[in-house]
């Protein structure tokens, strides 16, 4: 049971794309907090990675791991109803898997934008509601998507992203609508600029990384731990009357100008 407002105890937490970068953190602070955990991604040899890590230091009964595509349906349904039936009812689910795409609007295929849109913003849906499915019976759940600065802010080159996580912030608030009467609280985490494998190629950029540090008001790029203290809070039972809202952690980038 838990004893403390932020203690995860006894809770199962599946936070997609958990086998690197953002994912991996959240999943690390959920499991730190008490959590059992089920890490996600597509690639089996990066996962297996991830989990002996996560294994070595949280143990083997409180880790698991299942690969799917996050972006196929019927993948999704296997993937949730064998998590629910090998580990556990899940409690939290985080929606963290996404891609990038960097072209110009004009150039864009409609393949880039729908691979884009569909890893980034169809994926939530499709996560969202098979857990909701089993979350709603039982009265009680956490939601927390992955969103960004771009779910209020655009930049040339990333037009797919920019509409997926604007997309996510009201696909936050319409789960909302829907689930919080039956105790489901669906919040977003819209990180500002983060150093992880996404955004290495900007980090090595001089003059990007300068705008960045410039543009920021706390002048540094965010850490991934950055995000694990707000993705505890919303998993746990100290969020329990914060429902539909996108939490901007962003060192002050969006209140700016
Ligand atoms: P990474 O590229 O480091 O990791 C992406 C993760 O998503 C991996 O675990 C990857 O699995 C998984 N993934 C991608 N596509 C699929 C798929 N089709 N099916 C299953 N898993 C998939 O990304 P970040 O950690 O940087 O980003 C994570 C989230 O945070 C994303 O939603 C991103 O938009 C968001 N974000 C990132 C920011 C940043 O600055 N980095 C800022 C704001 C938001 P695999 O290893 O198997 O490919």
């Amino acid at each position: 049971m838990p004893t403390s407002l932020f203690d995860l105890t006894g809770s199962v937490a599946l936070v997609t794309g958990s086998s690197r970068g953002i994912g991996r953190t959240i999943a690390h602070a959920l499991a730190s907090a008490g959590a059992t955990i089920v890490l996600h991604g597509q690639d089996e040899q990066r996962l297996a990675g991830t989990r002996a890590d996560f294994e070595r230091e949280f143990g083997a009964d409180t880790v698991h791991s299942v690969a799917f595509d996050i972006t196929d349906a019927a993948a999704v349904v296997t993937g949730v109803s064998w998590v629910e039936s090998a580990v556990g009812p899940i409690g939290v689910l985080v929606n963290n898997a996404g891609i990038q795409h960097r072209e110009a609007l004009v150039d864009l295929a409609v393949e880039d934008w729908d691979r884009v849109l569909r890893t980034n913003l169809t994926s939530a849906f499709l996560a969202g509601r098979e857990v909701a499915k089993v979350m709603i019976p039982r009265g009680r759940g956490k939601i927390i998507n992955i969103a960004s600065v771009q779910a209020d802010l655009a930049r040339s080159t990333i037009a797919p992203y920019t509409a997926a996580k604007g997309g996510l912030r009201n696909l936050t608030r319409a789960m909302t609508a829907e689930w919080a009467a039956h105790n489901i609280q669906v919040n977003a985490i819209a990180p500002g600029y983060i150093h992880t494998e996404m955004t290495q190629n900007l980090v090595e950029d001089e003059s990007f990384n300068a705008w960045i540090i410039g543009r920021t008001p706390a002048r540094r790029w965010g850490t991934t731990a950055d995000l694990a203290g707000p993705a505890v809070w919303l998993a746990s039972g100290g969020s329990d009357f914060v429902n539909g809202q996108v939490i901007f952690i962003d060192g002050g980038m969006t209140v700016v100008v």
